[in-house]
């Protein structure tokens, strides 16, 4: 009860905390980026930064709905079509649109409104506190992906109160599940295609940018990512008492089976988004890097250097498909000799790449057609986006106005994000989004302390907006 009621009072309180910052209407309607009152609407984003870190959904359980509702009032107070869909109880996914004239196709603002669970005893502050200290604000999904959702909705109010006339659809669209199982844009794209699926452009989560000694040093646009292609392992064997070997036991089989496993070096593949980011990045090593790196192709015949690149984990997963052994099951006894074992192992394929024929490679390997092996995963294709758009030729040339010591590059991530469901429908799909983090603020992305300097979402309101109005004018 006094928890229900606690509950009710913050809803109160963020409800007016909304209202009291609504920007008033201005009458003559800026055309230009610089005639708007940034202070004002950035002093606002931070405000609602805060008030959207407070909403817990963490997933599981989710309660996506709450943070759903929130960006309805707020949608609903600056005219902004949205619609809600409460695909079950408490899990929702919402929409919004800005209507443009219908001569270019529509871009989307993907964001996943759930974060992945807290420990609180982790952290120097409560997850769900929005508290700001020392220019960060803190809360869980302060970078994954709360931040983005933010300049979302920012851009989406700007765009209607300040922004030049609209020559496509801007989309917001918020979705549930993406930390667990991805049901919110499986829904939607199952359900409510209709609302989206013409669109040419998706910018969601996934970017890498680099920030180091206060420079801005890398942005690293997502165009594809890694899939998932989740295993299995089971050996059999003839169980017995501990203190009588048997020589092929599952466990004995299984491990010989992991062996072949670690040692087997899968063969390396240099995608063109890979190549395009060695050769950007090469100008910001020492030599000889900077000149294997800018022939990278030449380079990785050479195997000494090929052997020393993938020896480091942020190379290694760009140029093969990878596999780590993660669950590893036998005997409850120690005396027990069982008569299965298994073990998972996490494979993660190249985009391009067919799970069946790295099925049929991995069986080689292994050797032992004893050992049952099976996908325990959804598999997802791998697939990517073309950077020759006129999206990622803006996102290029404005951030280099903006920041002229940044190297703008593709990388392709070694995780999963939803631009691999919204591919599928022809849509061409980003990660990126104008914050620029430290390897130490990253530490925080499903770790303790998540947060978020406030410069960024100052200064992300404004490059985000500008960006999204240019390509939609
Ligand atoms: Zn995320």
């Amino acid at each position: 009860m006094t928890r229900l009621l606690s509950r009710i009072g913050k809803l109160l309180v963020v409800a007016c905390a909304i209202f009291s910052f609504l920007v008033p209407v201005n009458s003559a309607r800026p055309q230009r980026a610089e005639q708007i009152d940034w202070p004002r609407y950035q002093d606002m984003a931070v405000d609602l930064m805060q008030q959207y870190l407070r909403i817990d959904t963490s997933n599981p359980p989710g309660n996506e709905l709450k943070a759903a509702n929130f960006f309805k009032h707020l949608f609903d107070q600056y005219g902004i079509d949205n619609e809600i869909f409460e695909y079950k109880p408490g899990r929702a996914n919402i929409i919004a649109r800005l209507k443009g004239n219908g001569s270019k196709r529509p871009i989307i603002l993907l964001s996943h409104m759930d974060v992945v669970t807290a420990e609180p005893a982790s952290w120097e502050v409560d997850p769900f506190s929005g508290v700001i200290r020392n220019g960060y604000i803190y809360g869980r999904g302060a970078l994954d992906m709360k931040n983005e959702g933010l300049l979302h909705l920012m851009t989406m109010i700007l765009l209607k109160r300040e922004g030049p006339p609209l020559a496509r659809d801007v989309i917001f669209l918020g979705t549930a599940d993406e930390e667990v199982n991805d049901e919110g844009s499986l829904w939607m794209i199952a359900n409510k295609s209709d609302l989206f699926k013409n669109a040419e452009y998706l910018l969601t989560e996934g970017g890498d940018n680099l920030l180091e000694n206060g420079e801005v040093k890398i942005v690293g646009v997502d165009v594809a990512e890694k899939a998932p292609f989740w295993l299995r392992l089971t050996a059999t064997g003839l169980p017995g008492h501990g203190s009588r070997p048997v020589a092929d036991s599952a466990t004995n089989r299984l491990i010989r089976a992991m062996s072949r496993i670690l040692d087997w070096e899968t063969p390396l593949k240099l995608l063109p988004a890979v190549e395009k980011y060695f050769k950007d990045v090469a100008p910001l090593q020492s030599e000889p890097l900077r000149s294997q790196f800018a022939n990278i192709r030449e380079s990785l015949k050479d195997a000494a250097f090929a052997k020393s690149l993938t020896s480091q984990r942020e190379y290694n997963f760009l140029l093969r498909n990878t596999i780590s052994i993660t669950m590893l099951s036998g005997s409850k006894q120690t005396n027990v000799i069982p008569n299965a074992a298994t073990c998972n192992i996490d494979v993660r394929l190249l985009p391009g790449e067919s799970p069946d024929e790295f099925l049929k490679a991995l069986t080689a390997v292994i050797a032992d057609p004893t050992i049952k092996i099976e996908n325990v995963n959804r598999f997802k294709p791998p697939n990517s986006s073309s950077v020759d758009t006129e999206l990622f030729s803006l996102i290029a040339r404005r951030t280099k106005e903006q920041h002229p010591s940044a190297v703008i590059t593709t990388k392709m991530l070694s995780g999963y994000t939803e631009s691999q469901l919204y591919r599928q429908l022809g849509i061409i799909a980003y990660g990126w989004a104008p914050f620029y983090t430290t390897p130490e603020d990253d530490e925080g992305v499903h770790g303790n302390n998540e947060r978020i300097s406030v410069a960024n979402i100052r200064q992300g309101t404004r490059e985000f907006f500008e960006i999204v109005s240019d390509i939609s004018r």
